[in-house]
């Protein structure tokens, strides 16, 4: 494909300067909104055009909009950062748009281009830049999504398609320190079947997870634990963040994790600590891990930690596991050292702090 020209738009009527500030003081999360978008469509035919940059503002549809009616609605999210030499970085950008693709594949959605997906982004950021907050451990959260906007009631895949990337700033996930979160295991809901959409960034995913999720909180937990599917029985990911456990201290470290086989997500925070454990020498095991063998480690303290990772929460320990009939706690529930330097050498590397070997 040609490469594709963004026509830029610009916000005639931004968000003046002070009430920018006053925003970023305290960003929150997902709440907030930069003052442009990129947008992209696709239609049969003639492939991907009109990509633009423009204001930030709604999006008219069809009440018969395909995507309202029949989900095929799929979304990525990554972050930029200031760096130090006064540049901003993205983190591996390149690996949510390759993700992207690959769930386009599974719904049935027209790949778009890693070029252009790489384009909207860049252009976006580089005409916000003023959005991504300075404070310690601040970032600029950047949503891809791409929707089905076909008007048509027909069940079959879209002939046409919007591709659009927003953005806002969001705090630290740790700015009150690092706490340990509580995850609940559920014994009732599963979120992806072998054959099913579970490695797919999808939005219908995360749509069947809220109940499970919302068990969680009514018991008092920060985030649900899925068990696979089939047996209900291996510790598959939680409702936004891939699991790992830790075995062994200092040099001599095992992480386990489970492994991509299409019920889980291709977390990119995933890879990128599989990578740095294994650049640090460290052992790492992509199985099947037993709910019964994670409860039976920790009870008997042979696990010493277990954390949890992902865009948002980076790498976060995980104190306390509950169920139905379980309560099990984690290397006494305060962060354990593996975790900590793992989740200190990702930030470093993200916020280009430190040197990226990759
Ligand atoms: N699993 C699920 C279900 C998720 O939604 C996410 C967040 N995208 C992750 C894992 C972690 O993926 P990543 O490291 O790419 O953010």
């Amino acid at each position: 494909m040609a490469t594709l020209d963004f026509e830029i738009r610009p916000n005639p009527a931004p968000v003046a300067a002070t009430q920018r500030a006053a925003l970023l003081a305290d960003p929150g999360f997902g709440k907030i909104f930069t003052d442009h978008m990129a947008t992209i469509r696709y239609s049969d035919g003639k492939g991907w055009h009109d990509a633009r940059i423009e204001p930030f503002g709604p999006i008219s549809l069809s009440p018969a909009t395909a995507g309202l009616h029949y989900a095929q609605e799929i979304f990525e999210g990554l972050k930029a950062y200031h760096a130090p030499d006064g540049g901003v970085t993205m983190f591996r950008p390149e690996a949510n748009a390759r993700r992207m693709q690959a769930t386009c594949d599974r719904m049935a959605m027209p790949r778009l281009p890693e070029e252009a997906f790489l384009t909207a982004v860049r252009l976006l950021v580089e005409r916000d830049r003023e959005w991504i907050p300075t404070q310690d451990g601040g970032s600029l959260y950047i949503r891809p999504f791409m929707f089905a906007t076909e008007v048509f009631l027909g069940v079959k895949p879209s002939s046409e398609y919007l591709f659009c990337v927003i953005a806002s700033p969001a705090g630290s996930y740790f700015a009150g320190g690092v706490h340990p979160v509580d995850v609940w295991v559920s014994a009732e809901y599963t979120r992806a079947a072998p054959g099913g959409t579970g490695a797919a960034k999808c939005a219908g995913n995360y749509a069947a997870s809220l109940a499970a999720q919302a068990e969680a909180i009514e018991a008092g937990c920060d985030q649900v634990v899925f068990l696979d599917a089939v047996e209900r029985k291996y510790v598959d990911e939680l409702g936004g963040m891939n699991v790992f456990s830790v075995y062994g201290e200092g040099d001599d470290v095992t992480l386990v994790t489970p492994p991509l086989a299409g019920t889980i997500l291709p977390g990119i925070t995933r890879d990128s600590v599989l990578t740095i454990a294994t650049d640090r020498g460290w052992r790492v095991e992509e199985r099947q891990y037993a709910l019964s063998e994670w409860q039976a480690d920790a009870e008997s303290g042979r696990l010493r930690e277990s954390f949890a990772c992902g865009t948002a929460a980076v790498v976060t320990p995980i104190g306390r596991v509950r169920g139905a009939d379980l309560d099990f706690t984690i290397g006494g529930g305060v962060e354990g050292p593996a975790t900590r330097q793992l989740r200190e050498t990702l930030l470093g590397i993200q916020h280009g702090e430190l040197p990226d070997p990759h």
